[in-house]
């Protein structure tokens, strides 16, 4: 295996290792936008082209904060600015 093979590999598995990672409510609480109590704002963002789209989810809207069973926004948006 060469040299430059095993650095592609710690690309590509390290973002996974953290998107797999379990979250606590206290880390919603610290880094997460939506956060409003332990309840969720339910606010999403994603881009479409060179677009930013900003929507609110009906679903997590109100709902309590669900990011130690799984949220896909703290995982797509929140964790990916931590690692900067
Ligand atoms: S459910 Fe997700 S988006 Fe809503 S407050 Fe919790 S971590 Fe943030």
């Amino acid at each position: 295996m060469s040299r430059k093979k095993i650095k592609l590999d710690k690309i590509f598995f390290l973002p996974y290792i953290e998107c797999m990672q379990k979250y606590k409510k206290q880390d919603a609480r610290t880094y997460c936008a939506n956060w409003d109590n332990g309840k969720c704002l339910g606010c999403d963002m994603y881009s479409v082209g060179k677009k930013l789209i900003m929507r609110i989810d009906s679903k997590k809207q109100g709902k309590e904060c669900t990011v130690d069973t799984e949220c896909n926004y703290f995982s797509r948006v929140v964790v990916p600015a931590l690692s900067v």
